[in-house]
């Protein structure tokens, strides 16, 4: 799994990209899609690195990447990521390879790039980002145990985790059209709520507005319909992954959800973040799928993979931070609210695609799947407000006296991951970030 584009020596010409704490060394090398900020420029596909992003097109164009690699790359001459992620791994292994050649300091075709930086670099300040890949269908996932029993014991505290929980991954289609690209504002949603001991419900802006803090697992190549995908070869078909803010609006879904599940508590917005990290950037972080405790079933055979079993879990440390209005009227901070890990997933990556497909489902490149929350254990590890502040009958008191329960207008929302093993150079996976502006005044 681990190959010369993640030896924790190489170092780039770009010299923001070894300073130790950027989220885009050369060992990471995610996606995104930019162009120059207030411009109307093509989008174009480029790889973060540091503080600067290649344009992948123009190093093809430039002679500096050839054969399996450039044939990669002139699928990065489009708007979005679905064209690489159509390929398959041997491609976008080629493609990081010889984009890691043209980066590194220590190579000839790092050499001659560092000669021609004017033209291959833009600043990541200069730029602005669209959604990486264009999502045709977008699913969430409901894969941490700790989450599901946590929000199962709010409602159900004798039985909080449903019987095939530990059977079937949990999931409901969610909606590709409102999936927004990190930075861009989202507005506190109308909805019905439920009224008091049996009055009629009210039609009114959310006044339980929360987050879900998730990983984004972008599908590379699909399957027909009428297909499945071999957990054996579920690999092959994933590409890489993002940060995913999973807006839900919690009275409205508490009145809607059963028995269909989250509709309107949930469509109304999901932010990305820009940058998708490739499965091969994250070999290093890769750990044992999830120990199911003593007494859990055994997964049935098509969920069941001993490579899967081995390696098929992703240690990510995932990071709420929450910037009210008024911290940002007084110059403060961010604060951090919870601390979690994707380690504490109850089901894999591979798992949850080879799920998706077991039916004949297609699955398409640009996919999403979302994880679902990612809580652990530990309370300092809850990935909504929803857990932090138990429905809001445990408030969270702010460093500046500010008291949340759930999230009110002006509240930025930053999600952060990053894979930290011993040996091996840190990766990012950069912000995921929105801004809760206030609802719209009903005209009707
Ligand atoms: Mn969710």
């Amino acid at each position: 799994m681990l190959n010369e584009t993640h030896r924790p020596d190489l170092r780039s010409w770009v010299a923001s990209a070894n300073d130790g704490a950027t989220d885009f060394p050369i060992q990471n090398l995610p996606y995104g899609v930019y162009r120059r900020r207030r411009s109307d420029e093509p989008w174009r596909v480029g790889v973060a690195i540091g503080a600067m992003i290649l344009d992948v097109a123009a190093a093809h164009q430039a002679g500096f990447l050839d054969g399996e690699a450039g044939r990669a790359a002139r699928t990065c001459a489009s708007p979005s990521l679905n064209g690489l992620m159509s390929l398959g791994p041997t491609s976008w292994s080629a493609l990081r390879r010889a984009v890691s050649d043209v980066l590194r300091d220590d190579t000839d075709a790092g050499r001659a790039a560092r000669g021609r930086a004017g033209s291959l670099l833009l600043a990541q300040e200069a730029a602005e980002m669209r959604l990486p890949a264009d999502v045709s269908d977008y699913t969430d996932f409901y894969a941490s145990v700790y989450h599901a029993t946590n929000v199962g014991s709010m409602f159900r505290p004798d039985h909080p985790l449903l019987p095939n929980y530990k059977w079937v991954p949990i999931g409901y289609h969610g909606r590709a059209s409102s999936l927004v690209v990190s930075g861009t504002p989202v507005v506190r949603p109308h909805g019905q709520l439920a009224g008091d001991e049996g009055a009629p419900p009210s039609r009114a802006p959310s006044r339980r507005m929360d987050y879900e803090a998730e990983l984004g697992i972008f599908v590379g190549r699909g399957n027909a319909l009428g297909d499945v995908i071999p957990i054996e070869e579920a690999a092959d078909h994933l590409f890489g992954v993002a940060l995913l803010n999973d807006w839900s609006a919690r009275d409205i879904q508490a009145w809607e959800y059963q028995p269909l599940g989250p509709f309107l508590a949930k469509n109304f917005a999901t932010t990305l973040s820009p940058w998708v990290v490739t499965f091969e950037a994250l070999a290093p972080f890769r750990v044992p799928a999830f120990a199911r405790a003593i007494g859990d079933p055994v997964p049935l055979p098509y969920l069941a993979d001993a490579a899967d079993q081995a390696h098929g879990g992703i240690d990510l440390q995932i990071e709420v931070w929450l910037r009210t209005e008024r911290m940002r009227n007084e110059g403060l901070d961010a604060v951090q609210l919870s601390h979690g890990t994707s380690r504490d997933l109850y089901w894999t990556m591979a798992q949850l695609l080879t799920h998706h497909a077991s039916n004949g489902c297609n699955l398409q490149p640009g996919d999403l799947l979302g994880s679902g929350t990612i809580s652990g254990a530990d309370k300092t590890s809850r990935g909504c407000l929803l857990e932090l502040t138990w429905r809001g009958t445990e408030p969270i008191t702010l460093p500046n006296g500010e008291v949340r329960r759930f999230l009110e207008d002006g509240d930025e929302v930053i999600l952060r991951a990053h894979g930290v093993r011993a040996g091996h150079v840190s990766i990012g996976l950069g912000e995921c970030s929105g801004i809760v502006r206030p609802a719209i005044p009903l005209t009707f």
